[in-house]
């Protein structure tokens, strides 16, 4: 079967061989199993469900909330030759009418419905009796709570494919499955662990790296400045500063648009052609823009502030280096990003239990800026994909070339005094202690009469934080709590605090400037 399916990806698509997870994914589905498939955005997810649309008899179903990539999708497939159709919002009932009953007539081998129309008790029973030999599942992580974009309609999808008379297969994809999603995403639909194949997270050309510490809007002029002729894509977390940069470009001479929700649709459709024709090399943009959009030479993606989630942010890094060329994801990180993204998640309606779940993904965005492990690796191992190569060699950690010293030591005093103090306070309590501060909060508490109390009083307050975040991206200390986030020892940091394990630190250095290209660390 799946010489038929390497025939067809030849014939119908022209590529010679399949990509890494997608050869895996097709034989399970046509070996009849439900599964789950978990690639990077780019990594060639339609591909999957689209080759064993082409060899099971019957129908393919696809579920996607993209209903704007909907027509794209099947224009392509049609004009190779692959019969497809879609039914959503945009249609006539009588159109839908027309195309379900092309359907049970076995015109079509895919069509594509957006999730909402499963809400619509009269659409389920329409469907019910079609030959469907398989059921897709695109950005499957919707189905989730705990996913980015919980959709209620994805609920909705389980009871369908029980309803049907045929019994389909099952293959949920996504882009943005962390291990919980991923569960969420199996049981849900019934798809056993072993039939889910997490793959392709690494993306060999691209060099990740986090900036702190430095000028933002100077090192941006600076690095557009010295990348001139390259096509690039810098994000910003809101308007106003999508616009600051914007002028700021334009001012310098740069070839620059912009795109954000308060733009009208004329004026964000001229800037995006403008950069898909290469007629201007940066697009200054808010998350809004990017999706469905497949330009293959982007050099560069720079992200201003920290985005919300690693979710966020490797869709949007990733936009980088499509065409396989050595491309840089630089991430401009400053500690007050974290508080602002903490009281964005604060002000949300959502409820309490979304509300942590959110400060946990912060706290795991916040812990990829300050680690000094392999970051290409921290993603990889982020989204779960098990099968770790060694370092990527390229990213800011790998080509730091600072000696690591053993700080066991100062670790240990830290993690006690966490301990010490009950688990019930912050990073700015902790460090006061630590330095010995007269702060009143701290004599009334009676922390002055603790043994950690001064005890790394030669240390600077800023110091003593930093290492702190350093030790929470360690996993030695972990972070619970909203507004005011509260510090505990992990499990982890109890090895480290009995001796059992060291902790390793890179050697602070002086930051070198920006005109000797820049210090990242
Ligand atoms: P995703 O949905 O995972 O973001 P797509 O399915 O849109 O990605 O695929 C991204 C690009 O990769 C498309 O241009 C697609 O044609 C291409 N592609 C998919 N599979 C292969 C393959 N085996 N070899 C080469 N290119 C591929």
């Amino acid at each position: 079967m799946i010489e038929k399916a390497e025939q067809l990806l030849s014939q119908y698509f022209g590529y010679p061989s399949f990509r890494r997870g997608q050869k895996e994914i097709i034989e399970n589905v046509l070996a009849g199993k439900h599964t789950a498939g978990i690639l990077p955005t780019g990594g060639g997810k339609s591909i999957c469900y689209q080759i064993p649309a082409c060899i099971l008899s019957g129908v393919s179903i696809v579920i996607s909330p993209l209903i704007s990539l909907m027509k794209d999708q099947v224009d392509s497939l049609t004009q190779v030759g692959i019969p497809a159709a879609y039914i959503n919002s945009s249609l006539t009932s009588q159109e839908i009418t027309e195309r379900i009953d092309k359907t049970r007539n076995e015109f079509y081998k895919i069509l594509y419905i957006s999730p909402e129309r499963l809400e619509s008790d009269s659409f389920r029973n329409i469907i019910k009796d079609l030959p469907i030999s398989l059921i897709a599942i695109d950005e499957a992580h919707c189905i989730s709570q705990w996913g980015h974009d919980f959709r209620p309609s994805y609920m909705k999808i389980f009871p369908l494919i029980k309803q049907l008379s045929a019994s389909p297969v099952v293959l949920a994809l996504t882009a943005t499955a962390t291990p919980i999603v991923k569960k969420d995403i199996c049981s849900s639909l019934k798809i056993s662990e072993e039939d889910c194949f997490v793959t392709g997270f690494e993306r060999e050309n691209l060099q990740f790296k986090v900036v702190k510490g430095q000028n933002r809007s100077d090192f941006i002029r600076k690095y557009v400045d010295n990348n001139k002729s390259e096509s690039g894509i810098v994000y910003a977390s809101t308007r106003k500063d999508v616009d600051q940069i914007y002028e700021q470009f334009k001012r310098s001479g740069v070839k620059a648009g912009k795109y954000h929700a308060g733009l009208s649709d004329v004026e964000r459709e001229k800037h995006q052609d403008l950069f898909l024709n290469d007629q201007i090399s940066v697009m200054v943009a808010s998350n809004a823009f990017g999706m469905g959009i497949d330009k293959s030479n982007v050099r560069y993606v720079l992200h201003y502030q920290l985005p919300k989630n690693m979710e966020s942010y490797y869709q949007e890094a990733g936009r980088a280096g499509r065409d396989g060329l050595i491309s840089e994801c630089i991430l401009l990180f400053s500690p007050q990003d974290i508080q602002l993204q903490r009281f964005l998640i604060d002000q949300n309606q959502m409820n309490d239990e979304r509300k942590n779940q959110e400060l946990v993904k912060l706290q795991q965005m916040a812990d990829y800026c300050y680690t000094e492990n392999c970051l290409q690796r921290y993603i990889q191992h982020y989204f779960g994909e098990i099968e770790h190569s060694d370092k990527c060699g390229k990213c800011s950690s790998c080509t730091d070339d600072r000696t690591a010293v053993d700080v066991t030591i100062e670790a240990q005093m830290v993690l006690s005094c966490v301990i010490r103090t009950g688990e019930r306070f912050g990073k700015s309590i902790i460090s006061q202690v630590l330095t010995g501060s007269s702060n009143k909060k701290v004599k009334q508490l009676e922390f002055d009469k603790l043994s950690t109390y001064g005890i790394l009083k030669d240390r600077s307050m800023k110091s003593i934080t930093e290492f702190i975040d350093f030790l929470t991206s360690e996993q030695l200390i972990g972070v619970s709590g909203g507004q005011y986030p509260i510090l505990f020892v992990t499990n982890k940091g109890k090895e480290v605090l009995l001796g059992k394990q060291d902790v390793l630190k890179k050697e602070k250095i002086k930051i070198q400037s920006l005109e000797s290209n820049g210090e990242l660390f």
